[in-house]
């Protein structure tokens, strides 16, 4: 049984542990990895970079290893002498450093075939295998684990090829430190990437001007310290009931009703104006001065982390519309906040003008080496540097020239989008759904290139799990194909 996993990231190591797992069972098994040399064994997020840029997750929510979720931990402990590192969030290149040291465990212990080339073209075969081939050669195999992981960059305002702008900022330590002293920057953007931006010209940079600007002038939350508890209404327990009650489909309005009954039972009379204006300045300083109301709705959401593809996938497509309308900007900034020391510092320097916050951006012009940033009612500034701080992209086409792969695979129809981002996989065993082919057993999509399916969680915890059900349903798949 020959199986290729595609991309060293978090998805693919973790899928390449349980085939280390299925090959104790039956040694026939075959792997073959591939990945490209600059992020192979880290993938994007977990490469390395600034000591600075921490993880958003604590240490006990980062195991590689579902089974053991203290591995991370343990590991912290072994090779850094770190103590209590549970709650503690680490810097990510750190984490990367472990998420190797891993992968490099079970390639030995599988003998996998290491390739570090980047595969070209994925084609299925009459006789159900699959032929791929990548810059040096080509080989077919019964299976394929497509970890492609993170798009490209989006690029809203067409900076691309500009001198002066940094289109993707990582690695940080590289792209970073290579603007000019005493430049003026401009950072699209308030997302993660943009605290991380904060986090390195905080440290590394003080002589760069930085200016945040975005349409909101709001920045995620920071990760509050309300006591831990056990969900009351959004339980594993509920939504079965709900799901067999409405034949496998949560109303939203359930949803809702269930998450307005959580919050009253936990806080009382919630105080809807800690609702306002997420990610403000104000709003990041109530939270820091104890302000329990946005900690506790963010327990809430991590108590359904792990239940929060099936919530999604309950939904019919038109709740799934009305969510993304109604309650998509206010979740995301509570379901993905950063840590609690960020976020002091991050106000100190608001607050002492080290950097200035611009809303209502309404475009951006490029000059020869420079840049000028236009708002709705407000007088235009001019940067000399722009960093990208969007995002990747989760919206995928045959039309993406940057990812041949993808485009080729979307191209000849083995692969579809998914309206709400990445490609469609059934849940959970991860197939593809091919227009052309049908459901693909054999062809696995995971991690980001999921996005739209395991919905707004992309968090290594998920990743790592949803391993398990792909290869167990390959494995029974290939050996009744032997057997018939
Ligand atoms: C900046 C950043 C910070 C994050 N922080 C956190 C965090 O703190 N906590 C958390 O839980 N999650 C975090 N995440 C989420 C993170 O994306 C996931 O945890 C995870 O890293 C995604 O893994 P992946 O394997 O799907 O993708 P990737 O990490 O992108 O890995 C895919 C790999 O495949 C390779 N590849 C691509 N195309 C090919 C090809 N054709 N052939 C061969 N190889 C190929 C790529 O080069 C890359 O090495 C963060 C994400 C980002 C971007």
């Amino acid at each position: 049984m020959k199986i290729a996993i595609i991309g060293m990231g978090v998805a693919g190591i973790s899928v390449l542990r349980e085939w280390t797992k299925e090959q104790k069972r039956d040694p026939s098994i075959q792997i073959t990895v591939f990945g490209d040399k600059e992020t192979f064994g880290t993938g994007k997020a977990y490469q390395s970079d600034d000591a600075g840029l921490l993880m958003n997750q604590a240490a006990e929510f980062t195991s590689m290893i579902p089974e053991n979720h203290y591995d991370f931990v343990e590991w912290m402990r072994e090779n850094y002498g770190e103590e209590d590192a549970a709650s503690k969030f680490y810097p990510r290149a750190q984490f990367g450093e472990y998420v190797t040291e891993r992968m490099n465990g079970w390639l030995a212990q599988s003998r996998a075939h290491i390739i570090q080339e980047k595969v070209e073209t994925i084609r299925m075969l009459p006789n159900d295998r699959f032929r791929l081939t990548w810059p040096s050669q080509t080989a077919e195999f019964d299976a394929v684990h497509l970890c492609t992981g993170n798009l490209p960059y989006k690029d809203p305002y067409d900076l691309r090829d500009h001198p002066n702008a940094i289109g993707d900022p990582f690695p940080m330590d590289k792209k970073l430190s290579q603007i000019p002293h005493g430049a003026t920057v401009g950072v699209v953007g308030t997302g993660l990437t943009s605290i991380d931006v904060f986090r390195y010209t905080f440290a590394h940079r003080p002589d760069v001007d930085v200016s945040f600007l975005s349409r909101s002038g709001t920045f995620k939350t920071i990760i509050g310290n309300a006591p831990s508890f056990e969900n009351r209404y959004l339980t594993k327990e509920n939504i079965q009931h709900a799901k067999e009650k409405h034949d496998g489909f949560i109303p939203l309005d359930t949803y809702m009703e269930w998450f307005e009954k959580e919050l009253e039972f936990q806080l009382g009379a919630l105080e809807r104006e800690s609702l306002d204006a997420l990610g403000s300045k104000d709003s990041i300083k109530r939270q820091l001065a104890g302000n329990r109301d946005i900690s506790t709705i963010q327990t809430i959401l991590k108590n359904i982390i792990l239940l929060q593809t099936d919530l999604w996938m309950a939904l019919t497509e038109t709740d799934k519309q009305t969510f993304l309308q109604k309650y998509y900007k206010q979740w995301d900034k509570l379901r993905a906040p950063f840590p609690y020391e960020t976020g002091k510092d991050f106000v100190h320097a608001w607050e002492e003008n080290i950097f200035r916050v611009y809303e209502d951006l309404a475009d951006i012009e490029k000059n020869e080496e420079s840049f000028t940033c236009h708002f709705k009612d407000e007088e235009p500034i001019h940067v000399d540097y722009m960093v990208n701080a969007t995002g990747n992209d989760v919206n995928v086409s045959f039309e993406m020239d940057d990812v041949p792969l993808l485009r080729q695979m979307l191209d000849e129809r083995l692969l579809q989008p998914e309206r709400f981002g990445g490609v469609q996989v059934s849940v959970p065993d991860l197939s593809a759904i091919s227009q052309k082919y049908g459901v693909l057993h054999t062809l696995k999509a995971h991690g980001q290139l999921i996005a739209g399916i395991q919905f707004g969680n992309s968090s290594v915890r998920i990743i790592s799990r949803s391993a398990r059900a792909s290869v167990k349903d390959i494995v029974k798949r290939l050996k009744y194909r032997t057997e018939v």
